[in-house]
């Protein structure tokens, strides 16, 4: 498998779990048995009432980053608040509250990095870090974590995000490569956790309905990633979680894509994927691999 492949199918992955996701987005999953039984197709509605493989703002955001950075030929922390400034003034179907509070600080002062705040630890940086991921294969780590925290701290200035974002970042790298589920584990989920807390995700319950909080996304994340053995398993156990599900799906999505490949796609998935968002990510995964020459 190339690893244009893999990166192909991590960005189908990021879309179809957004997709799949946000049929049940901040549903429990008591409510979500009681009314799909399994949620298992993408079907729209949910409470944005979307149409059956509509995505979100996990999806848009990473295509608008994305195509800043091949505007700009590397991520760039001014590009990217500008095209996450043009991604809003389009009205989006959904917009979390700390990416807007600090976008319209953007606008006023035209600064691309938020102030630092602990309590903008949610996930809605880490969702959209695939394209910077794509774009640094092959860079140092040191100039990896660089980008990663530029298209970040646009609208999340936070410690705990920033672990997140760059974990997940070379996670995905890695798995482009080739690395296996259990190198992924102990080269990157442990270690995350061992220098956060926050992040560890083997507790005796289940995570179940996790917050936008993301050490609660990537809990339910890396507990449905690391438990299943194959790409349909893993984004069904994620999102039946409920909570935030279009974003553990996103996430789970884009990891279980790089490791599966897109061989192990389920063809009615991607079939019943929007079919310009299908367009638009295959394009992306393939302009940005491009970009490093690792094609
Ligand atoms: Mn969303
Ligand atoms: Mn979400």
């Amino acid at each position: 498998m190339t690893i244009t492949d893999r990166a192909i199918a991590s960005y189908l992955g990021l879309a179809i779990g957004d997709a799949l996701g946000s049929t049940v987005e901040f549903m429990t999953p008591r409510e979500i048995a009681v009314q799909y039984g399994t949620h298992a197709n993408l079907i729209g509605g949910g409470w944005l009432h979307l149409k059956p493989g509509q995505v979100t703002d996990d999806t848009t955001m990473a295509l608008a980053l994305g195509e800043s950075i091949l505007a700009q030929g590397r991520v760039d922390a001014l590009a990217a608040a500008q095209a996450f400034d043009a991604w809003m003034r389009a009205k989006p179907v959904d917009i979390g509250n700390t990416v807007r509070r600090n976008l319209l600080q953007f606008r006023k002062t035209g600064e691309p990095h938020a102030p630092y705040s602990d309590h903008d630890a949610g996930n809605g940086a880490a969702m959209r870090v695939l394209p910077v991921s794509l774009a640094t294969l092959g860079q140092s780590e040191d100039a990896v974590r660089v980008a990663c925290r530029a298209q970040a701290h646009v609208t999340h200035h936070c410690a705990l995000s920033d672990a997140a974002c760059e974990t997940l970042v070379l996670m995905v790298q890695d798995a482009l490569r080739g690395a296996t589920k259990n190198d992924l584990l102990h080269q990157h989920a442990h270690p995350l956790a061992a220098r956060h807390p926050e992040f560890k995700f083997r507790a005796v319950r289940q995570s179940q309905n996790p917050s936008g909080y993301v050490a609660d996304t990537l809990q339910a994340v890396f507990q449905s990633f690391f438990d299943t053995d194959d790409f349909r398993g893993c984004l069904i156990d994620v999102v039946n979680r409920g909570g935030d599900a279009d974003t553990t799906g996103a996430i789970a999505g884009m990891l279980a894509g790089a490791l599966y490949g897109l061989e192990e796609m389920p063809e009615e998935w991607l079939k019943a994927l929007d079919a310009n968002t299908l367009r638009s990510c295959e394009g992306q995964a393939r302009a940005l691999i491009k970009l490093t020459g690792k094609s």
